[in-house]
């Protein structure tokens, strides 16, 4: 499929510092690198920081000093649109335009970059993010919330990027879905051979979905560790607390299951 690309590009961070005007300090001189082809989670509270960082890849932010790179290219170089081209971004209520199709909401990024497509081009996104492909013709008020996130990643897939920027993309959605859609992008992020930054509060999700967690915490990246090493206790105190609540909700499942079996027997 002409989507495939071999392995997305690398990120790296460069002493990247993001000073809101008032005196916030979102980002506190972060340096970290992203091999390509890594599907990275950035979990950490509300107000840590992540959607600041992320922002600083696709120039919806700037930084206040620092540098953000792509394959090894300051992004401050390129064009802001030309760049978006190359990088998917998915966030929490994708925001489709209402009053157009979900072929026209998918094929709106390669309408305005002035990209020739078809209805095969939309045809194979669906197919991509499992979605029949009747329902180009639907509008997103006949959706449910987890099929609007579909149409949401296949928009962002439309211009075959190498990297994807997801910003809690399953924020508003049922466990179930949220599982359902985790699994599906993680599946997509394979085939593709893409480069993913995923930003979750949810370290369940982070440890679940992705080779490597790096923990934000007041602005800094307090931790970086794979699944397991965070699973084995490592990390420090900020990313092991957040570990501790699926931790402790598996061990109450468990209890409470032994429990009852216990009271049947
Ligand atoms: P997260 O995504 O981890 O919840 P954010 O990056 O959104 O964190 O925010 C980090 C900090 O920067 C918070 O203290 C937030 O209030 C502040 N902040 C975010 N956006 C702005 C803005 N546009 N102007 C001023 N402060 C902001
Ligand atoms: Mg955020």
């Amino acid at each position: 499929m002409a989507q495939s690309s071999p392995s997305g590009p690398a990120v790296a961070f460069d002493a990247v510092t993001k000073r809101y005007p008032g005196g916030t300090v979102a980002v506190d001189g972060v340096s970290i690198e992203i091999a390509g082809g890594s599907f990275v989670a950035l979990v950490g509270s509300s107000g840590s920081g992540k959607s600041t960082l992320l922002k600083m890849i696709n120039r919806l932010i700037e930084p206040s000093e620092g540098c953000t790179r792509i394959a090894g290219a300051d992004v401050a170089a390129e064009h802001a649109p030309m760049l978006r081209r190359k990088i998917g971004y998915v966030f929490q209520n994708i925001g489709l335009f209402p009053h157009m199709t979900v072929s026209e909401n998918i094929a709106i990024g390669l309408r305005l970059a002035g990209i020739p497509h078809d209805a095969a081009r939309v045809d194979e996104l669906l197919d991509l993010v499992d979605l029949p492909r009747d329902f180009a013709t639907r509008l997103p008020e006949a959706l449910s919330g987890g099929q609007r996130q579909r149409v949401g990643v296949a928009r962002a897939l439309a211009t075959a990027p190498g990297l994807m920027l997801m910003d809690e993309p399953f924020g508003a959605l049922d466990p179930v879905t949220r599982d359902q859609l985790g699994h599906a992008i993680r599946a997509l992020h394979d085939r593709l051979g893409l480069t993913t930054i995923m930003v979750t509060h949810d370290m369940a999700e982070a440890l679940i979905l992705a080779d490597r967690v790096l923990v934000m915490d007041a602005g800094r990246i307090v931790a970086d560790e794979t699944p397991r090493a965070l699973l084995g206790g490592k990390g420090g105190p900020v990313a092991q607390a957040l570990v501790a609540i699926p931790r402790d909700q598996a061990a109450r499942m468990r209890a409470l299951a032994a429990e009852s079996t216990g009271k049947s027997a």
